[in-house]
């Protein structure tokens, strides 16, 4: 599943904070152009080497594809940005609606060990089975496995390497990244934020058969 939609990214970029991934049309331009050394050289200076590396590895194209996925994009659920500031706590906001990433360890879900599923903070939408979480040591509430239906995700550039965002499939809320190093059956870490899900004690259904 791929939503992207450039004009929200760069509407994000210019009315937030001034964030290091930066990904406005600018900051791309000049590695385009081999001939522009001047400058790119003013340009790394003003936007910091981590940025001007990525951009430069990413490509414009990467580098809008990076911006606000979870912004990006028809969902089933779908809020102007007004109503999503008034809907959630400001860090549950910074992480679900502009991709930022809370401090490891500050969670409480880190620690949730009950029976129960784990949803989308912005929209209630059933994420991850307790039966699929374990301890990753990383500071952030990790699953092997999604539910069925519950997520999706696109290619983020906000390092130097390629990471796999992954969001809400119903509100397209930003909620982490999945990496390869998770245990079996799937080998798969959904490195989740915690502060943008919510726990439901209760029953948990199994995860999906594979
Ligand atoms: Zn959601």
């Amino acid at each position: 599943m791929s939503q992207i939609n450039v004009a929200v990214s760069r509407d994000f970029t210019m009315t937030g904070e001034d964030e290091t991934e930066g990904g406005g049309p600018d900051v791309t331009a000049p590695y385009l152009k081999p001939e522009n050394d001047a400058k790119e050289g003013q340009n790394m200076k003003r936007r910091g080497f981590l940025m001007s590396t990525a951009a430069a590895l990413a490509g414009s194209a990467a580098l809008f594809a990076a911006g606000r996925s979870s912004a990006a994009g028809k969902f089933p659920f779908m809020l102007t940005e007004a109503e999503w500031k008034k809907r959630l706590s400001p860090a549950a906001y910074r992480v679900l609606r502009e991709e930022d990433t809370e401090r490891a360890g500050t969670s409480a879900l880190n620690h949730e060990k009950r029976e129960g599923i784990f949803h989308c903070a912005g929209c209630d939408w059933p994420l991850y089975s307790s039966k699929t979480k374990y301890e990753s040591g990383t500071g952030w509430p990790s699953f092997y496995e999604p539910l069925p239906g519950g997520v999706g995700t696109s290619t983020d550039y906000k390092l130097i390497y390629p990471r796999t965002e992954v969001h809400c499939a119903n509100c397209g809320g930003h909620l982490g990244h999945v990496f390869n190093d998770g245990p079996p059956p799937t080998g798969k870490r959904y490195c989740m934020n915690g502060v943008a899900m919510t726990f439901m004690p209760g029953d948990a259904p199994a995860p999906r058969a594979s």
